[in-house]
């Protein structure tokens, strides 16, 4: 059955499972997030995509190629590619980190379908719109937030230049000249509502009962490193205030979830929706609910303690504080001062009793932040072990990685903040994304600290910091000591790198290259085996189906190819 649109999201690289020549190396990805170096969680608003059109007749599937890439080492991404038949594929470019994957993908298509039309999506490929509509295997681009009907529109247009014109937010191309349509925001509440029976449904008990649901599109906020902020906003998409869901649309999507087939769901809720009395209120009747046991905020102004109360009477919540660091000057520099650490830990300790877990993270690449400095934020981060030992309070220390944001304030004033940075095009992306030392891939060093000292400084402080681990009984000491020990191979595997790179061409350089690559192939071999970051050092079950797997859809697909073969 040829489809109207087949929705991927690629790899951060492809072919990463062959790479011997790119080290994804242990906290060398966006290691606040729990996923590994090959991104393999899409946006989710594909999901809303995705169901959006199928409730418009369209017939459309989503493969995550990614995931299914880092899950089935046999799986054989150019032969399900030269298969796949559609008149549209559409795939995400929501983070710079896939640029690579993104682009290898598309061309690949391409090359096998050469009138089946490819777009991306997302805040990257809207950024850099004009730049990715260059590139031959890329027809068009769908920028903006809320893009559901958009993509309707798109696909309506059958190619027709006279109605792509009439699409909003399309950037495209026509008789070789660029056609950027004008940017609009729909005049509506965001309507990115998931109906989660479908991904945890179908009798599917196997898939960890663990989502994000996203309340509102926006924020109200301005953190001077992030992307997704009010000046980013504002700059990008013209969006002035954060555009939410209706209470209804949220109780709704809530609904969904808790008529699934699968039990004790952890919902991560992003935003800031409970600073919001509406939303608050909507979500009441759902988080009582024994199908949801625990619910995962953030919180940007430490709020009253009544809210928390009301959040957390029968759940288990968890909080995620982001001060980025204890000492109030860097925190003014990111933006933020909003609470001191006395103040911080006023609410902790009003509110302990009530909540299941507090996670609190501090960062690494904030300018006129130097090595004494972090030294002095672990030390803070200990304080906070001891103080709460045994309480269910962790502090992570976080390398801002791996980029800066592009459009953050940081990133368009980089001089006035202390900044220097240095990827700007796609393909200055692609090319960071293949380099072999991940020092190389930050687009960004600061007025203190260069890219090599940003490495390793972060091995340094995450190395003592997990001893203190151990020592203070946070984790076992077993799973301490395989994380030491992960460092420091990670540690000698980047300096043989170093040795390697700084080789002139010669016979030994060539085999030191063998070496290295071989060293190199082995290490990611191993690290595609489970994901492991600093909130869960241990894989916990996340190496199962995840809400993001996509199973079902290439089960689908290989049924038909086999019912087509047997015809
Ligand atoms: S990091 Fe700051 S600016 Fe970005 S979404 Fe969170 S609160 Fe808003």
């Amino acid at each position: 059955m040829k489809l109207d649109l087949a929705l991927l999201h690629a790899p951060s690289v492809y072919d990463f499972r062959k790479k011997d020549d790119v080290l994804f190396a242990y906290l060398a990805n966006s290691d606040s997030v729990h996923v590994s170096g090959i991104f393999e969680m899409p946006p989710v608003g594909l999901l809303a995509i995705h169901q959006y059109l199928e409730s418009k007749g369209k017939k459309v599937e989503f493969y995550n190629i990614a995931s299914h890439m880092l899950r089935y080492s046999e799986f054989d991404v150019e032969k399900f590619l030269f298969e796949l038949e559609a008149d549209f594929i559409g795939i995400d470019l929501h983070w710079l980190a896939h640029t690579q994957g993104v682009l290898e993908l598309a061309k690949i298509c391409k090359s096998y379908h050469k009138d089946s039309k490819i777009f991306i999506g997302g805040i990257s490929a809207s950024q850099l719109h004009l730049d990715a509509i260059t590139y031959p295997q890329i027809d068009y681009v769908v920028r903006g937030a809320d893009t559901l009907e958009y993509v309707e529109m798109l696909l309506n247009a059958e190619n027709d230049p006279d109605r792509l014109k009439q699409v909003p937010n399309l950037t495209w191309k026509y008789q070789g000249e660029v056609i950027a349509n004008d940017l609009e925001y729909p005049n509506k509440p965001y309507s990115a509502v998931i109906d989660w029976g479908k991904i945890f449904g179908n009798g599917n008990e196997n898939i960890t009962p663990y989502n994000i649901v996203i309340p509102q599109y926006g924020c109200e906020y301005n953190c001077n490193w992030c992307g997704g902020s009010q000046y980013s906003n504002q700059k990008e998409f013209g969006l002035s205030k954060v555009v939410e869901k209706t209470p209804q649309m949220l109780q709704q999507e809530l609904t969904t979830l808790i008529n699934s087939d699968t039990k004790k769901h952890t919902v991560t809720m992003i935003n800031y929706w409970h600073e919001h009395d509406g939303l608050l209120d909507a979500v009441d009747e759902a988080f009582r609910n024994d199908k949801i046991e625990r619910i995962h905020i953030s919180i940007r102004k430490l709020p009253e303690v009544e809210r928390i109360m009301k959040l957390s009477w029968s759940k288990k919540i968890i909080i995620e504080l982001s001060p980025d660091s204890e000492q109030m000057e860097l925190c003014k520099m990111c933006g933020h001062a909003h609470y001191t650490m006395e103040e911080m830990e006023d609410f902790i300790d009003n509110v302990l009793e009530a909540v299941y877990s507090f996670e609190i993270y501090f960062m690494i690449g904030i300018p006129n932040q130097t090595r004494e400095s972090i030294q002095k934020t672990m030390n803070y981060c200990v304080h906070l072990l001891d103080k709460y030992r045994g309480k269910r309070v962790m502090p992570y220390i976080c390398p801002m990685l791996p980029f800066l944001d592009m459009n953050s304030v940081f990133f368009d004033h980089s001089k006035r903040f202390g900044y220097k940075v240095y990827h700007k095009t796609l393909k200055d992306y692609c090319n960071a994304l293949l380099s072999m030392n991940w020092k190389n891939r930050l687009n960004y060093e600061t007025n203190c600290l260069s890219r090599s000292d940003l490495v390793d400084i972060t091995y340094e402080i995450i190395r003592e910091f997990t001893k203190k681990k151990a020592e203070y009984q946070i984790l076992p000491k077993g799973i301490c000591d395989g994380i030491v020990k992960l460092i420091d191979e990670t540690v000698a595997l980047l300096e043989e790198i170093d040795l390697y790179e700084n080789m002139t061409e010669s016979y030994e350089k060539e085999c030191k290259g063998n070496k290295v690559r071989s060293a190199i192939f082995e290490y990611n071999q191993r690290a595609f085996k489970s994901v492991k970051s600093q909130q869960r050092p241990m894989d916990f079950g996340f190496a199962r189906s995840q809400w993001f797997d996509t199973d079902e859809a290439f089960k689908r697909f290989e049924d038909e190819r086999r019912g087509e073969n047997i015809c």
